[in-house]
């Protein structure tokens, strides 16, 4: 008996106490776009950069907690869900006939196993159904009605589409609709995300949206899909992308991200940054979030502003959103 209780203690030391004392590292974005510095008064600012500051303080305490990369990024997800401010769950964006449809993905970096809905309108928080895919079912994406039996199937919490409703979100689209216009990257700012590295060494990245404004015949952008909006290795890094899908998918961005690291050595901050210029190439707009296994971590946009932050076991943190702050 106490030689079990030994062995057990022995145990503990060696793989589980050593694991709390390692580094980790928390990023996250709630959307890339045209943000105006004299358009968003003091209280504004504050406003996003105080809910920023809440999903990095509960991320930094359940990593600390020893909570693992994946229970992290889809808890911290979910405050900025939960939250009016931003295009995922509460406050998507509206679609051409008036409805919100949220897609989400997550992405383990040990395993490469991976979760994704699309085209959703009723599961509240849309990176818990993601997750329920990646560890409940056999399949890697779901969509539409189908995904929504499967997160009710799963005890997910549903609700009626109206819970999605932001007038700030349904004017956007009233305007758009009155005016003809083409979407502007502006309409689609929002998106969040989040990329960890937990003390046990693992990475995870997770992305919720609710996609662009006025989409039509079932849009569906990058946020949801595997490579495009989210990838997670843990030989190179955590991925999460914002800003306009089309040119994410085509360029298969997030996945681009780690093949440059592994196939080029490229440094994480070195990849994001040659990334969003291929993007810029396109004359494409957005933004990237990652961390590497080192915790190092990079914030790359071509827009004027991302809603960003980021905090380390180090004690270094940011919080910031236009493009000249840092
Ligand atoms: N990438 C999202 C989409 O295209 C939108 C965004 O990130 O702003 O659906």
């Amino acid at each position: 008996m106490k030689k079990r209780i030994l062995f057990f203690v022995a145990l503990l030391l060696v793989f589980i106490l050593p694991a709390h004392g390692k580094e980790y590292a928390i990023v996250i974005h709630g959307g890339a776009g045209v943000m105006a510095k004299d358009k968003m008064n003091e209280e504004s600012r504050l406003r996003y950069k105080e809910k920023l500051n809440e999903a990095l303080m509960l991320g930094e305490k359940l990593l600390k907690e020893g909570k693992s990369a994946t229970d992290v990024v889809v808890q911290v997800i979910n405050v900025l869900e939960d939250s009016p401010l931003f295009n995922a769950g509460k406050g998507a964006v509206f679609t051409h006939d008036g409805f919100n449809e949220l897609d989400a993905s997550i992405m383990e970096g040990k395993t490469l196993n991976a979760g994704a809905i699309a085209g959703v309108r009723d599961v509240k928080n849309p990176i818990n159904a993601a997750r329920e895919v990646m560890q409940n079912s056999e399949h890697v994406m779901l969509s539409g009605e189908g995904a929504s039996a499967f997160a009710r199937q799963q005890g997910l919490e549903l609700v009626p589409n109206s819970y999605f409703y932001t007038e700030r979100r349904y004017k956007s689209l009233q305007q758009i609709l009155k005016h003809e216009r083409q979407n502007t990257p502006n309409d689609k700012t929002g998106t969040v995300g989040c990329v960890i590295l937990d003390s046990y060494g693992n990475l995870c990245a997770g992305t919720s949206t609710g996609g662009m404004t006025n989409k039509k015949y079932g849009r569906i952008g990058d946020s949801p899909i595997i490579g495009a909006g989210t990838y997670a290795n843990n030989k190179t890094c955590a991925v999460s992308c914002t800003g306009h899908g089309e040119y994410y998918i085509r360029l298969g961005f997030a996945r681009d991200i780690s093949a440059m690291m592994e196939y080029q050595n490229l440094s994480v901050g070195e990849a994001c940054k040659k990334e969003i210029e291929k993007l810029s190439e396109l004359n494409g707009t957005g933004g990237v979030i990652a961390v590497d296994a080192y915790g190092n971590v990079a914030m790359e946009f071509n827009t004027s502003g991302m809603f960003r932050g980021f905090i380390k076991s180090s004690g270094e943190k940011e919080i910031a959103i236009f493009n000249d702050e840092n």
